[in-house]
């Protein structure tokens, strides 16, 4: 790794060992110290220090999404961003929301998929417009030519440390972009899914171990897991896989505005049983998986990518 004023320059992944590559997860990425660091919400990658890998230096696809079109929110960076690449190198077109203000990471989301040669539609819009969400399907469908991978992954956190101080607007807020735009996203692409689409949804580590400062937002993600259970039963039948991936604590703009107590971070990820924090690039095989047909039996499932804390 290089370092240029404490913080990773953009190539310190170069050296970066793929995601097939034998190696020991403990020492696979370093573990890292982030300095207290604060960034408006939605927070960018490109500020955030230190830098992530997101995998343009990292990962390998092997073809397993050949022609196949995705719609992923929050696609502009972080966890999003890593799977952008991931399911382009696997061989997909994408489709790319996230909020105005990230543009930026869009753009630089864009060039590493355009370098691949893969298409990608960049649709910034505000998930909590219940009118954006139903055109942000129409648009997605016009541009890649249909849909068969929906990835819903948009979210926000804002940590509060007393009940007393959430306010009506966060509550709404969190509720609206987390889990009611995943069904109406959701229940828009359905008029456009064909058998052996796949839906795959970003849960967390929060829906069965609460933080006391997350209230709203891990609420929201008991309520994805209740869903992709449920609408996993009911699409069955119409060849439509939908499950769940649950991060554990990850390294992404997320945590730096305001997703944790600033001085939490330095010590962020290190209680896990792997003793660091993941990097994005590590969740994009376990989307991939869900995504492609490989996973045809896999149905209603939430996959744990956590760094070993026992999970149900
Ligand atoms: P991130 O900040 O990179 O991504 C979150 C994205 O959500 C933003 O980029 C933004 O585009 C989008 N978003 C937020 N509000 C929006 C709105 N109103 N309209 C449209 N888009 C909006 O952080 P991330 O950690 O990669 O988060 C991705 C997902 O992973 C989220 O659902 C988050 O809850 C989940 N998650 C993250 C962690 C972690 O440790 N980072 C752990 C568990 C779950
Ligand atoms: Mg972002």
């Amino acid at each position: 790794m290089t370092e240029t004023n404490g913080s990773t320059t953009d190539n310190a992944h170069h050296e970066t060992t793929d995601q097939l590559t034998f190696q020991n997860p403990v020492t696979r990425y370093p573990e890292i110290e982030p300095p207290i660091q604060d960034q408006p919400e939605p927070g960018l990658d490109a500020d955030l220090v230190p830098k992530t890998d997101r995998g343009e230096f990292s990962y390998r696809g092997t073809g397993r999404l050949k022609g196949r079109r995705a719609l992923i929110t929050g696609g502009d960076s972080g966890i999003g961003a890593a799977v952008a690449i991931a399911f382009a190198r696997e061989g997909a077109d994408i489709a790319l929301n996230y909020l105005p203000d990230e543009e930026e990471d869009a753009q630089w989301v864009r060039d590493v998929v355009e370098k691949d040669g893969r298409k990608i539609t960049l649709l910034p819009g505000d998930l909590a417009d219940a009118e954006f969400c139903r055109q942000l399907v129409t648009d997605a469908v016009d541009t890649l030519g249909g849909l068969d991978i929906l990835v819903n992954n948009a979210g926000r956190q804002i940590a509060q440390d007393s009940l007393e101080d959430l306010t009506d607007e966060q509550l709404e807020d969190t509720f609206n972009v987390n889990i009611l735009a995943m069904f109406r996203i959701t229940r828009e692409a359905l008029k456009h899914l064909e058998p052996g689409s796949s839906i795959v949804n970003t849960t967390s580590i929060q829906a069965y171990q609460p933080s006391a400062n997350l209230l709203d937002y891990a609420s929201t993600k008991a309520a994805i897991n209740n869903f992709t259970k449920g609408l996993g039963q009911q699409l069955a039948p119409k060849g439509i896989r939908v499950n769940a991936v649950a991060p554990g604590p990850f390294w992404t703009p997320l945590q730096v505005s305001d997703g944790q107590n600033k001085e939490d971070l330095p010590e962020f990820g290190k209680n896990t049983p792997l003793g660091r924090a993941g990097q994005p690039t590590e969740l994009a095989p376990a989307y991939v998986f869900l995504a492609s047909s490989e996973s045809s039996y896999v149905i209603g499932e939430t996959l744990n990518v956590n760094g070993g804390t026992p999970a149900p």
